[in-house]
């Protein structure tokens, strides 16, 4: 125990153990160590079973650093707390519980890409194509009904008088009836049928409310409807729930999180106590009032206080870059000088808005030779090899998994062709069984043939497959799936570059295996399928290696590091384009910028490009706003040194070009802006006419008749007003 590490209002929080608790404070002010403690605590001072204490996370990274803080703290005892995210912990409960909800118990989960392809093969049963209606759409309407604890038959009532919501509710009919054949479940359905399950049956609900008596959450600022509706039931009997957030972290309304649990859960739960925590531990005081004065901005948040007893430190770094190629160099040339004071590649991070900035910057790190990693883009899991081999672990754990089927029958290659998939597929729905065991009918289906003994072939294979499951260790399983279905020497003979970094990454899922058998307490199929199906590139435990990291702020939340670079500070970018005209995204974007400047320890840089090569186009975006809106005495505006390397020459000589563009810009820019009304008909002369439905200053949205929306600054352009 650390008590006497703790600051006093910390302590109170800590010792608060009874009755609902909300902490409500500031980044870096120890809301996530108050937990940790909190559970080493209740364990060692108040004698609670580990087995009673449920804490949740947001990421499974950080579910790993506070069982192992958590550990540090209290020793081997800190295992039987269950510590997870609501996704993890949701399958926990439903692998001991499916039968009640008529699911079997290895159930498989199914990612984002085969949530896509069971919706698409859904609408193409239903007969609507493409057009009609957009997968990415249906998908996530489904999912935000999920989120909401919107059934299938709710949605279908709600629906009538709409003709799209109408043919959505028929997907999601049917959608869900085919994840139940399936045995699989998508990750809405996670929480979704745990919710279900505890509605349905009062006395499994009983169980777990009686096991757990003290819940906490954490980051409870992001928690969507149904995690909220999970925490209440699950803490009704005890009542002993502490919720830790901060309101200015919301970041993920975009994906129905709903900032009112954290701001009314003191009329959600009954005698609520609030503890203030106001000192900052983390970052000096000229980032924590950088960070200050940019969220004041925002309307409508509670005010909060925060203090901190450490220096001002350095002032904050913006630079303007001429380009993106003189901005990433900026960026890796100011790490090289660092590293050169003492610092450790794994001090930095840098941070972007959107996955696709990446690029730039890892070129520029690998130009200048600095160990980096990216988080996010393409997650391990989801890359072709890994998949196919988990759909064939997937088949092999649960037979009903038609989508994993569908997916390996031909890979590689075996000569059965789409037309005998979709027959056999056919079969299948009309006897109400899983397409492998529909096999067993292929001399009835397709007649005698080449594909037929070929599919026969793949069940005989699977079918011994199943039997080794049943007695080899995962590791070695995956062995035999590799050799007995030719997928490794295929890629061998194929011999290009990318066959071979296939390969690399096979063999990288054989060390993931190892570790999960060395590390697992269940070490079955079924929880390593689990594990690599919930878990994301962030997850991994490397605090021993020296790499610095580029990765989205979403994903940065909670984490911290010396020094902070928060690259692409431009209009359009961030806040992105989708915002600038909407007040409510625009706050999101801002809180976005709290949390990018709150991660930073001791030093923050800030830099934008003036133009910006990104997705095939060049733009020239202005500043960020969120770089305006910091105090002008906090930060320093760095000049540019020019640098002697080409690449940087090629740069400056890119953007001497976007100079005299902008010097024309500059020059129209001297005009006022229109003042015109929304609703107003305009014409514009490139454009031609359209409608005004929006406008934040000079600057108005318009739905043109032929081009879509636009955004046009009326002291750029003029628009001729036509009613
Ligand atoms: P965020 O809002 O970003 O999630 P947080 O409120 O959860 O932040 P923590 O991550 O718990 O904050 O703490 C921030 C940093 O301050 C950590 O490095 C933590 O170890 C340190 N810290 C917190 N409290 C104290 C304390 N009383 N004494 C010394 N260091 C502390
Ligand atoms: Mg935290």
């Amino acid at each position: 125990m650390e008590l006497d590490k703790l600051n006093e209002k910390q302590k109170q929080a800590v010792i608060t153990t009874d009755g609902a608790l909300l902490i409500l404070a500031g980044a870096g002010s120890g809301k996530t160590r108050v937990i940790t403690n909190k559970i080493a605590y209740l364990i060692e001072e108040k004698n609670v079973n580990p087995y009673n204490i449920l804490a949740i996370t947001f990421t499974n990274k950080a579910a790993k650093e506070m069982q192992s803080r958590v550990e540090d703290l209290i020793g081997i005892d800190s295992k039987r707390v269950w510590i997870s995210t609501f996704h993890a912990f949701c399958t926990r409960i439903l692998r001991y519980e499916a039968s009640h909800i008529l699911y079997e118990n290895n159930f498989t989960i199914y990612d984002t890409q085969d949530k896509q392809v069971l919706i698409k093969n859904c609408m193409d049963i239903l007969g609507y194509d493409k057009e009609t209606l957009n997968i990415a759409s249906v998908a996530s309407e489904i999912s935000r009904a999920k989120d909401s604890m919107v059934s299938v038959d709710d949605y279908e009532a709600e629906a009538t008088s709409d003709y799209r919501n109408s043919k959505i509710a028929r997907v999601y009919r049917l959608y869900q009836e085919e994840l139940k054949k399936n045995n699989a479940m998508d990750f809405d359905d996670l929480i979704y049928n745990c919710i279900r399950l505890f509605k349905l049956h009062k006395e499994v609900l009983g169980k777990y409310q009686d096991k757990f008596e003290y819940i906490m959450v954490d980051e409870y600022q992001d928690t969507n409807y149904s995690q909220y509706l999970l925490i209440k039931m699950l803490s009704q009997k005890h009542k002993n729930i502490c919720v830790v957030g901060d309101d200015d972290q919301s970041i993920y309304g975009w994906r129905g999180a709903d900032i009112r649990n954290i701001l009314e859960f003191e009329k959600d739960f009954e005698n609520v106590i609030q503890i203030k925590l106001e000192q900052n531990y983390r970052s000096t005081s000229n980032i924590i009032n950088a960070a200050g004065t940019v969220i004041k901005n925002n309307e409508g948040r509670k005010d909060k206080k925060i203090w901190t007893s450490s220096d001002n430190g350095d002032k904050i770094t913006i630079y303007e870059a001429t380009s993106e190629n003189d901005e990433s160099l900026y960026v890796a040339q100011n790490i090289r000088k660092l590293t050169e004071q003492g610092y450790k590649y794994s001090d930095f991070a840098v941070l972007y808005r959107a996955n696709a900035l990446s690029r730039k910057y890892e070129e520029a790190f690998m130009k200048y030779k600095i160990p980096y990693k990216i988080f996010g883009g393409l997650k391990f899991y989801d890359r072709m090899e890994i998949k196919d081999i988990l759909a064939y672990l997937r088949l092999i754990d649960n037979k009903n998994d038609d989508v994993s089927l569908k997916r390996i029958i031909n890979v590689p290659k075996r000569g059965i062709g789409a037309k005998t998939v979709e027959k056999l597929e056919q079969y299948a729905r009309e006897h109400s069984i899983s397409m492998l065991d529909s096999i067993e009918y292929i001399s009835q289906i397709i007649g005698a043939g080449k594909a037929q003994e070929s599919i026969k072939k793949f069940a005989v294979m699977i079918g011994a497959l199943k039997a080794f499951a049943k007695i080899l260790p995962v590791s070695e399983l995956l062995e035999k799936v590799i050799s007995s279905t030719n997928y490794e020497n295929s890629l061998i003979e194929e011999k290009t570059p990318e066959s071979q970094s296939r390969l690399e990454n096979i063999n990288e899922l054989k060390s993931v295996i190892q570790e999960f058998e060395r590390t697992s307490e269940d070490k079955s199929l079924s929880d390593f399928l689990q594990n690599a199906t919930l878990s994301t590139d962030m997850d991994e435990d490397d605090k021993k290696s020296n790499y610095a990291t580029l990765m989205t702020i979403h994903s940065a939340k909670g984490l911290e590091f010396p020094v902070v670079f928060i690259v692409a500070a431009e209009e359009n970018i961030f806040p992105s384009s989708r915002s600038v005209l909407d007040e409510s995204k625009l706050e999101e974007e801002r809180r976005l910028c709290y949390v990018a400047i709150t991660r930073a320890k001791e030093k923050l840089f800030i830099t934008r490009a003036k133009s910006r090569l990104l997705y095939g186009k060049t733009n020239c975006n202005l500043s960020s706003r969120f770089i305006s809106e910091i105090d002008k005495d906090l930060v320093i505006n760095e000049k540019k040194e020019y640098y002697v390397d080409e690449d940087s020459k090629q740069a400056y000589s890119l953007h001497q070009k976007y100079i005299e563009k902008y010097k024309i810009m500059n020059e129209h820019k001297k005009d006022e802006p229109q003042d015109i009304k929304i609703g107003t008909k305009v014409s514009h002369k490139t454009f031609g006419k359209g409608m005004i439905v929006g406008k934040t200053g000079g600057k108005y949205s318009i739905v043109f008749d032929k081009v879509g929306v636009k955004t046009i600054d009326t002291s750029v352009v003029k628009l001729e007003i036509l009613s």
